[in-house]
């Protein structure tokens, strides 16, 4: 009987529990990732100096360094600033952007990353793509996934709420994301990886159905392993796939069009996911979507992040063009600007708004 089975790309460490940053160096000892404590971290200007304060006297042997920001050019900055260390693995300790950074550095200097999330604002935490921005405005660049990924619900609670609602609507749209993937399947014959489609859609259902809210552990706990697991598939899909369908050419295109008044990612993608679900005929799904983000305070409707319908359709229809040749409920209903405006004056209404 043949026995064909596949590896896949995953952290050797994942530890998301209540003072796993307590002892990150002899963590990081008995996994053999560095048993001298030789690491790299990559920390905020801001926020990360406390950071620093706080775990630099149990890891006397690291040295650290502040990222300047979210750009390929930081990314860059901190890969040569970093490369003469003789370093066992870079930490990348703070939200999505110092881990998004890290991430990049850590590739161009060939050290494993150790991703230490100080918040859940998205599931790139555990993902082998950095997001950074660059000239042409923002872009995705395939990384290898982290090799450990550590989670201190402490450190979690501390973080200003804003983001862990974030991450909230990222996991969130996975539903929606599989459901584009299945989409394009059908439709155009599509390979949809079984595996990857599954990690990214119990993700999205174990968040979107958990009772729970931002202030109780429980509740952190299953968002922070649906990020990671959404990460995971997506090294299993050798893409972004299973968790990046119309929500997301959704919120790129806030992005692009709308660069300085953009929302969060998670902001923008619960969004786009449950306008997508409205979209692809599912209503059950698209109102229990609505009724779960309005509960965590997120945005469902353009204006609760400061866009108008002209503009709002002008993102959907613009959505497309952010990521060609991914297929998704736009590509395949085609809208015109009035469809569009149409369609979205029925959601607005059937979410009684
Ligand atoms: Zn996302």
């Amino acid at each position: 009987m043949p026995v064909l089975t596949r590896l896949i790309p995953s952290p050797v460490v994942v530890d998301i529990s209540r003072g796993a940053l307590d002892d990150l160096a002899g963590l990081l000892a008995d996994q053999r990732i560095s048993s001298n404590g030789r690491l790299a971290f990559a920390i905020s200007g801001g926020s990360g100096a406390a950071l620093r304060e706080r775990f630099a006297p149990a890891l006397p042997s690291a040295d650290w360094y502040e990222v300047g920001g979210g750009t390929i050019d930081d990314a860059i900055k901190l890969a040569d600033s970093m490369k003469s260390g003789r370093y066992d693995a870079v930490v990348g300790l703070g939200g999505g952007k110092i881990i998004d950074c890290a991430k990049f550095a850590a590739a161009r200097i060939g050290l494993p990353l150790v991703a230490v999330a100080t918040n859940l604002s998205h599931d790139g935490l555990c993902s082998p793509v950095a997001t950074l921005d660059n000239d042409a405005g923002r872009g995705s660049y395939g990384v290898p996934n982290p090799i450990a990924v550590v989670i201190d619900l402490d450190v979690i609670r501390e973080a200003p709420a804003r983001f862990v609602r974030s991450g909230i609507g990222d996991a969130i749209s996975n539903i929606s994301a599989v459901r584009d993937w299945e989409l394009a399947h059908t439709v155009r014959g599509e390979d949809i990886d079984g595996l990857a489609a599954a990690m990214a859609r119990q993700a999205g259902e174990a968040v979107l159905r958990h009772p729970g809210g931002v202030g109780d552990d429980a509740f952190l706990q299953v968002l922070a392993e649906g990020l990671v697991m959404t990460g995971i598939s997506m090294s299993v899909a050798g893409d972004s796939r299973p968790a990046s369908g119309a929500c997301h050419e959704i919120n790129h295109a806030f992005d692009l069009l709308y660069p300085k008044r953009a929302a969060s990612h998670g902001e923008q993608c619960g969004l786009g996911a449950a306008f997508a679900t409205f979209l692809r005929g599912d209503r059950e799904m698209a109102m229990l979507m609505v009724e779960v983000l309005k509960r965590h305070g997120l945005p469902v409707l353009p204006h609760q992040i400061g866009f108008d319908e002209d503009e709002f359709v002008k993102v959907t229809e613009y959505a497309p063009e952010t990521r060609p040749g991914r297929y998704t409920i736009l590509e395949h209903l085609d809208l015109s600007a009035d469809q569009i405006r149409d369609a979205y004056r029925e959601y607005a209404e059937a979410i009684g708004s």
